[in-house]
Parts: structure tokens; sequence; C-alpha cells
């Protein structure tokens, strides 16, 4: 249940909370905690980003900025970076072209299908995770290979332990650690209490360009619950996993343990390139392997810790609305932070009423999509194709 707005009346007066610098942990260097950083930078906070890999993850297929979230991009001034490195165009207007286990193109998803409207702008994760990064520099303190291990929310602050050793105070912590989430743990409850696994698994492998000739497209095969693609587009190339599967437990951080998931879910087809996308999720150094998942919960925040992202609404891939809200969750955050005087309490309480239409609406219809991608059976893969002849040549 959408908890109840506070009125701008418990807002407590500026002269109580102008007089020092406010700080702020960001724990997760994706969309969500990047684009919380630059934000709450730019109403004054000092703030850290806690990363828990060595680096900024750039790995993933391109991600949709859409709706509302252009209109902050536009604020943060990054939509001019963001056009461009957009990778959907008029010279690209096949979102996928499905095709059969020899390769034969079968079936075309038109782009316009895929989009809400002509103003979506389609950006590698890559260039995405870059623009936002630019965003925060010199202003945000990047702290890598950390993570947070318990978190007490107090009175007057948040006292954090990280993996590290080191303990810090701050005034607000954000987490952005996605939908495997830390910070929800750690201080609201388990996730098996919050999120909703679809039925689906899903990777992603980087490959080298032009891979088996495929550029400047994207190629999708189906088997009975399966889907591998390959796409070539912007600079970059790379492979993708899905299959339908239960629930499975297994370590999320252990690369070893999803590559060997993968190759169990598909060791059994032999179509298209599917040997070959194994091979290469095998050998590569980094995979993103996860369960196509919901959050759903009744609140996002609780004393001076709040949720943004996936960490608090996760809609899944197949909504592919998730960037787009992550920015526009941050910058809604920010401006009711800076609105009620920074009044914690009043702001993600206002945060989260403003937000959570969206997420609502999101959160809906992503099963359809699912069955569209990642039908059950063959009959179900010849009704889909069948719906979508081939609208242009095929490239060779
Ligand atoms: C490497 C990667 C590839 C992705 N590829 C795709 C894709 O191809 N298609 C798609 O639809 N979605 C993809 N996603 C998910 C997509 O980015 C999100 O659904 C959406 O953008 C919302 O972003 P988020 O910042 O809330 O969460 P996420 O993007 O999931 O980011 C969470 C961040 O928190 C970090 N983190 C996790 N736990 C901790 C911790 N305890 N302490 C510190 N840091 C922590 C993670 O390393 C990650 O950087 C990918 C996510 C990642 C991390």
């Amino acid at each position: 249940m959408p908890q109840e707005v506070p009125t701008t009346q418990d807002a407590p007066s500026a002269s109580t909370n102008t007089a020092r610098t406010r700080t702020a942990l960001i724990v997760g260097a994706s969309m969500a905690g990047l684009s919380a950083a630059a934000q709450l930078s730019a109403v004054g906070y000092r703030t850290t980003v806690v990363e828990r890999s060595p680096h900024l993850r750039l790995t993933g297929t391109p991600i949709d900025v859409r709706g509302e979230a252009l209109a902050v991009a536009g604020k943060m001034e990054i939509l001019e970076d963001l056009r461009k490195n957009r990778v959907n165009s008029d010279e690209r207007p096949v979102f996928t072209t499905f095709v059969n286990e020899n390769g034969d193109a079968v079936a075309q998803l038109p782009l316009e299908m895929a989009n809400d409207s002509d103003d979506d702008i389609e950006i590698s994760r890559e260039a995405l995770i870059n623009i936002l990064h630019a965003k925060t520099d010199g202003t945000t303190e990047f702290v890598y290979r950390d993570w947070p291990v318990s978190i007490t929310d107090g009175e007057t602050n948040v006292v954090v332990q990280f993996a590290s050793g080191e303990q810090k105070t701050f005034d607000i912590v954000v987490g952005a650690d996605g939908i495997h989430s830390s910070v929800r743990r750690l201080l609201i409850g388990p996730e098996s209490l919050y999120r909703k696994h679809l039925g689906v698994y899903y990777a992603i492998v980087d490959l080298p360009r032009s891979s088996k000739g495929i550029s400047g497209e994207s190629r999708t095969f189906n088997c009975p619950g399966r889907m591998v693609g390959i796409n070539d587009y912007g600079d970059r190339s790379f492979g993708v996993f899905a299959y339908r599967g239960p629930e499975t437990e297994y370590d999320y951080r252990d690369t070893t343990a999803q590559k060997k998931l993968l190759i169990q879910a598909f060791e059994a087809e032999q179509g298209w390139h599917i040997p070959f996308l194994l091979d290469a999720a095998w050998e590569a150094s980094e995979i993103y392997f996860d369960s196509v998942s919901q959050v759903h919960m009744p609140r996002w925040s609780q004393g001076r810790v709040v949720l943004v992202g996936d960490a608090a609404h996760a809609a899944s891939l197949f909504s592919g609305r998730g960037t787009s809200l992550a920015i526009m969750g941050a910058a809604i955050l920010a401006e009711e932070l800076h609105a009620s005087d920074h009044a914690h309490g009043v702001a993600f309480a206002r945060y989260e009423s403003r937000l959570r239409p969206a997420v609502v609406k999101a959160q809906e219809g992503v099963l359809e999509a699912r069955d569209f991608m990642v039908p059950e059976t063959q009959d179900q893969i010849d009704e889909r194709n069948r719906q979508f002849p081939l609208i242009s040549l095929p490239l060779a």
C-alpha cells in the first residue's frame, strides 16, 4: 500500500536544516545510483557511491530512455549526449529478425512495435553509464569493491559498516543496488518477500563485432522455452539468452555457477548459433545473468534509508522501462529533498507517491511480452512468426 504523504507542515523550517553540508551514501553504481549521485549532488549533498564490482558494469543490451525520463535528461543537460549516442534510427526499421534453426529469416518485429514513440532514445548500456558517470565528475566519491554489511538507521544519521572494515555515518542512504538489493535485505526484509521471479532467466555476453556475419542488426532464434540472439549495432555486439525455468538456488555473484546454469539450460539445443554463443559465454570473463523478476514493496523507504530503481520496484526487462524509471525516480527524490528542505520523511513519501503510478503501469503487461519473446511451444513460436511476416529484405 502506498504510504501516506505527509503535508508540507511536517517539513522543518529551512533555518533548522541548512547549516552544514549533508551527506548521502548511494549503494550501487548503475542507472539508478549514478542518476541519484548526479542529482543529489546538484541539490547540495556530498555524495559517495559504493559499488560492489571492481569497476562500472558496462555489459548489457541497449536500453530505452523514454517518457518522462527524457524530460529529466533534458534538465540534467545530457539529452544531446543521449541523442548523439542513440542506436535506433530510420536506417534500422526492424527491432529484430526472427530466424529458424538454419538461420533463414522467417519474421520481423518492426521497431515501431518496440517503441512508445519516435522520441524514445535507444542507447547502449555502456554509453548511458558513461554519460551518467560523467555527470558525477568532480562531485562524487566512488568506492569500488566494497559494500555495506550493516546499516543502522538512527535519529540523526545512518551508521554504515562496510565489508572493507570501514564504518561511516551519513545523513541519508540510497539503496540503488538492483533486484538483489542488500540495502533492502539489511534494513527492510528478506528478498523472498519482495522479489517475484517471472519464470525466465536471462543472460548477456559481449561478442566480437560482426560475429557470424551479423552486422548492424539484431537476429533472434527461438526453440520452445528458449531464446538466443546476436545483436550488432552502435559500436558493440553481444549475444542474448533467455530460457524458461523455475526459481533456482545459486550464488548470483558466482559467474561460473551462472555459466553452468546457462549451459545446462541450452546444452540439448544445437539450432542456429547456440553452440557458438555458449562457447562465447563460457570463455567470457564477465557475463550478465539474472532471473527476470519484478520487485513489489509496500513502501520504498525506512527512516533515513530509501530505495531507488530496481531495488525498490523492478519492472523487469520485459517492461522496457526499468532504466527510465530509475532515472525518473532519482530526479524526483532529489527534487523532493530540496523542496522539503531535506526533511527526509516528507521527501521519501512524496517521491514514492509521485513515482508509484508510473511503476504500476510499467509492471503491468510484462507476461505478454515474455510470451512473445520466449514462447513456450513450437506452435506458439510459429503463430507469433505468422503475425510478423518479413517487412524488409533480410540482410545477407
Ligand atoms: C551488468 C548489468 C547488465 C544489465 N543488462 C541488462 C540488459 O541487457 N537488459 C535489461 O533489460 N536490463 C539489464 N540490466 C538491468 C538494468 O540495468 C536495470 O533493470 C535498470 O537499468 C535499473 O537499474 P538499477 O540501477 O536500479 O539496477 P542495476 O542496473 O541492476 O544496478 C545495480 C548496481 O548495484 C551494484 N550492487 C549490487 N549489490 C551491491 C552491493 N551490495 N553493494 C554495492 N553495489 C552493489 C551492482 O553491481 C550494479 O552495478 C543490467 C544490469 C547490470 C548490472
